[in-house]
């Protein structure tokens, strides 16, 4: 058995999922969106399921599926990519494993920010590497440049990072991504950068792609997710964008691992990616909404509420809401006592762990919103 697996948990998101599944908890955990999703992606990938070919598709992707991607990184970002730099991967997840087993070779440091995804860890170490944390606290989770700098060693080869950041709802500043942009060149670093969440911003706020900065174009893999684009979480569509040499060395990579992704599926994103900005555009607006409302009530009942630029999630931190507990009692107590699931902060730390913060999911129906308000208000 591999040590790595057998002493590991189950991750925390399907832990606090079945938690919430099994006591009938609002589930504010795990970070879903209560939607069906864009209309016109679920129906072109139920013709192309009816209609069009499910034998394998091409290794690296649908050819149409490719063209999306780089037509809308081109038309939202002003990234110029080729088809060829597009490798369609079975999820953000997928792309995230495909790059790091292809980019690390055993003994290799990555350079990672803690608070951090819980498959990072894993996947490095699983293709060999030894991660290297630069540790962000809130209430800003700002990237300290000393520490950034005081992070590299001679064996240090990639830096691995998400914007906007999961769980922290913070969008790297300009200055923070060039400093790391000069950081990659000085050292001849390689970043994967996870932008899953790129377009669930608020505010007005405009997401910066790592790989438009200077010197970065040669340098970066920039990893894609549908499954938030589009809020439909279990499409597991995604895709790694990186110039040729890179992503020929990642296709080998996704090649062992999932070889392909169900075509029907890349069909419906390519759709979605051609004809639905305006429903990308809306779902964030309304998950902005979803923001106010849970942080108003929450705020009401007391909690002193982080705030949240992005992604699905909003935070609380206990400490300054008066509470005397850790993350992990909290969360654990809420779904048991007041049936309300989360996620506790520390879960995306792998060392010297944030204790005092809890990560609330805003994208549900106002609903659900106000029933889990008043289940933590009459709880705490
Ligand atoms: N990276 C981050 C930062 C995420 O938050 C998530 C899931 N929400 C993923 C990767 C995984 O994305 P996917 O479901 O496309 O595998
Ligand atoms: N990324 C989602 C979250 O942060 C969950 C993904 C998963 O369940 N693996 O909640």
């Amino acid at each position: 058995m591999n040590p790595l697996y057998a002493r590991m948990g189950t991750t925390i998101f399907e832990a606090m999922s079945a938690r919430a599944r099994a006591t009938g908890a609002i589930n504010l955990g795990q970070g879903f969106a209560d939607g069906p999703g864009p209309r016109a992606v679920l129906e072109a990938s139920a013709a192309a399921l009816l209609e069009k070919s499910n034998q394998y598709p091409p290794m690296i992707g649908l050819p149409e599926l490719r063209a999306a991607v780089a037509d809308h990184y081109a038309r939202h970002q002003g990234i110029n990519l080729t088809p060829d730099e597009v490798v369609v991967t079975s999820g953000a997840t997928e792309a995230l494993a495909a790059s790091l087993f292809a980019l690390i070779a055993p003994g290799d440091e990555v350079l990672c920010f803690q608070p951090l995804y819980d498959a990072y860890v894993p996947l490095i170490r699983q293709a060999g590497g030894v991660p290297r944390f630069v540790r962000l606290e809130p209430p800003h989770w700002r990237i300290d440049s000393a520490a950034l700098a005081a992070a590299v060693t001679p064996r240090t080869r990639l830096v691995l990072l998400n914007n906007p950041l999961n769980p922290a709802a913070t969008m790297a500043s300009a200055a923070e991504l060039a400093a790391i942009a000069a950081l990659c060149v000085e050292h001849d670093l390689i970043a994967i950068c996870d932008e899953v969440w790129e377009h669930v911003t608020f505010d007005g706020a405009r997401h910066l792609p790592l790989i438009g900065f200077p010197g970065m174009r040669e340098r970066t893999v920039k990893i894609g997710s549908a499954g938030k684009i589009f809020a439909l979480t279990g499409f597991k569509v995604g895709w790694m964008c990186a110039a040729p040499p890179l992503a020929r060395v990642l296709a080998k990579a996704h090649q062992f691992l999932t070889f392909t992704t169900p075509p029907n599926l890349q069909w419906g994103v390519a759709a979605g990616l051609a004809s639905e900005d305006e429903w990308v555009a809306a779902a964030s607006a309304r998950f902005q909404a979803g923001r106010d409302r849970l942080a108003t009530g929450l705020r009401d009942a007391g909690l002193a509420v982080l705030p949240s630029a992005a992604t699905y999630f909003l935070s609380v931190d206990l400490a300054e809401s008066g509470l005397v507990m850790d993350d992990v009692t909290f969360s654990e107590r809420l779904v048991d006592e007041a049936g309300v699931a989360t996620v506790p902060v520390s879960a995306f730390y792998a060392e010297a762990p944030v204790t005092n913060v809890v990560r609330f999911c805003f994208v549900k129906e106002d609903a659900t919103l106000d029933a889990a308000i008043a289940r933590v208000a009459g709880w705490v």
